[in-house]
């Protein structure tokens, strides 16, 4: 197999920079409910294959499914996280088609009246913001899943779990308002962002609880119709996603420049070539034969019901980032990387709550706890935001210097023993008394002739090299503070 497909092969990036790649997504995120969508079934991952079933979800003749109300509130509250209108009337349809994992013949989806239409996100790529618009949020049933490794006849037989048929998904398919693979992988991390925290997903890829398809076209540039797209599925990580996306871009510009055309259809991404491998000619949405369910109920969202989950969504991303740097000083960078996930977020406003400042409290969880801890490891920490707020408040009222602070840091994450525990039985508070503090200050002036006469001279940055020689005569166990008030009266 080439490693590259002819077509892709040394494009020089003028060629490229023809075209204008245009790119939609359909994401599928499972629904954290403990039960199924249409029957009283686990959703719990990992269990041992076909345990998790009944008559309902493997689609014996005569059962009835049956709503599951808190999946629609999922996904009721992620439609309204995505800005989108939710219908007070939506509807399930049945989609036909016939494959080992679906036992019904047709899954349950919603197809002409979905939930919710007309949303979008906010996106920043390159220090520009963009919205994406979102076409549609839709409820519908998982399929269960082919296992074709791991069993004694995996060689001749394929073997099916049916545990995840009947899993909550919702599908939130994007407009095509994406052009780079970039705005791909920032649209699907920001989605995920927002699912995480208004809970309504646990957004793990390796689980499956995350799907992304993509939809790809190029078109030359100032062109108004789109060109043909494809689809390619198996993106299973935000990094395959990306890969894939310039793949195929490649691909389709170098097929429309050697005077072919795309052939409109479902790829499938190849990590192993690093290349996408057609599965089959796109079936056309009336293969399916939808139509709608006999067996369920319209389903009714009233505006009461809305507006209680509404009022139970959590601050989103966005508006904590803004918040966090209007309202602690801190950088928009750091309040970024502060609002990753709720939980860092709020470990942040703990440590704030707890007394330590907004600005340094932000510092010592950017730079010592994350520097030091691997994301899991922060969450296995035992580094209580109090604990770490009387830490910052050492430090900032100079009781301990900086410097001593980080080493006591790394000492209560291996003991669990707090910071002014550390600093008693170490003696490491900052003991130099004043009067040793001035002795010192008066032998380096009295060594640096040279440097004085600048400071008198007006230059104010000699200052700091005082500061600097008082802390090392020291051995930076000096009150920072101090030694800055006793230099400026010797100075002046
Ligand atoms: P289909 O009928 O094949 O499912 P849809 O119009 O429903 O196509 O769109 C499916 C996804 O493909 C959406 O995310 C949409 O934004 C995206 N899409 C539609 N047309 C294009 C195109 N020409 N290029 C790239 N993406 C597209
Ligand atoms: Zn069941
Ligand atoms: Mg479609």
């Amino acid at each position: 197999m080439p490693k590259s497909t002819p077509e892709a092969a040394s494009l020089a990036p003028d060629v490229l920079a023809k075209y204008e790649p245009v790119i939609g997504l359909e994401v599928h995120v499972q629904l954290l409910t403990r039960t199924k969508i249409f029957c009283g079934c686990s959703t719990r991952f990992g269990d041992p294959p076909n345990t998790n079933v009944c008559p309902v979800c493997l689609g014996l003749p005569g059962t009835l499914p049956v709503v599951n109300k808190r999946a629609v509130e999922m996904a009721m509250r992620a439609a309204l996280a995505l800005n989108c209108t939710v219908h007070e009337h939506s509807r399930f349809a049945r989609k036909n088609y016939f494959y080992p994992d679906l036992p019904k013949g047709y899954q349950i989806s919603q197809y002409e009246l979905p939930l919710a239409t007309g949303g979008w996100l906010e996106v920043e790529v390159g220090g520009a913001k963009k919205r994406i618009g979102i076409t549609r949020l839709h409820l519908e049933e998982d399929a269960a899943k082919n296992l074709h490794e791991g069993f004694s006849q995996s060689a001749t037989k394929a073997y099916i779990d049916y545990n995840r048929c009947g899993t909550p998904l919702s599908e939130i398919v994007s407009e095509p308002d994406m052009r780079t693979p970039e705005e791909a992988y920032a649209y699907l991390t920001a989605l995920r962002q927002i699912m995480l925290y208004t809970g309504v997903s646990d957004c793990n890829m390796e689980e499956g609880s995350l799907r992304c398809d993509a939809n790809v076209s190029v078109r030359p540039r100032g062109a108004k119709e789109f060109g043909t797209k494809v689809e390619v599925k198996n993106l299973n990580s935000f990094r395959y996603l990306q890969k894939a996306l310039q793949h195929e871009i490649e691909r389709h510009v170098g097929v429309l420049e050697s005077g072919g055309s795309i052939l409109q259809e479902t790829r499938h991404w190849n990590q192993a070539e690093s290349r996408t491998v057609s599965m089959r000619s796109k079936e056309k949405a009336h293969d399916y034969r939808y139509f709608p369910e006999p067996d369920l109920l319209p389903v009714h969202v009233s505006a009461a019901w809305r507006g209680e989950v509404r009022r139970t969504l959590p601050e989103l991303p966005d508006a904590k980032r803004e918040r966090f740097a209007s309202s602690y000083g801190i950088t928009p960078y750091d309040a970024e990387v502060l609002t990753t996930s709720r939980t860092l977020a709020d470990y942040f406003e703990a440590v704030v709550a707890a007394g330590a400042p907004g600005k340094s409290s932000a510092n010592w969880i950017l730079t010592e706890l994350l520097g030091r801890l691997s994301d899991r490891a922060f969450a296995d920490s035992h580094m209580e935001p109090a604990a770490l707020a009387e830490l910052v408040q050492l430090v900032e009222s100079g009781k301990i210097t900086g410097t001593i602070g980080k080493k006591v840091f790394a000492t209560m994450l291996d003991s669990g023993r707090s910071a002014a525990e550390i600093v008693a039985a170490e003696g490491l508070g900052a003991q130099v008394g004043d009067s040793a503090i001035e002795q010192a200050a008066r032998e380096i002036i009295a060594k640096e002739p040279a440097n004085l006469a600048k400071y008198k001279a007006g230059n104010q940055g000699v200052f700091k090299f005082f500061v600097g020689q008082v802390m090392k005569a020291t051995r930076g166990q000096a009150n920072p503070q101090a030694v800055n008030d006793i230099l400026r009266k010797l100075l002046a």
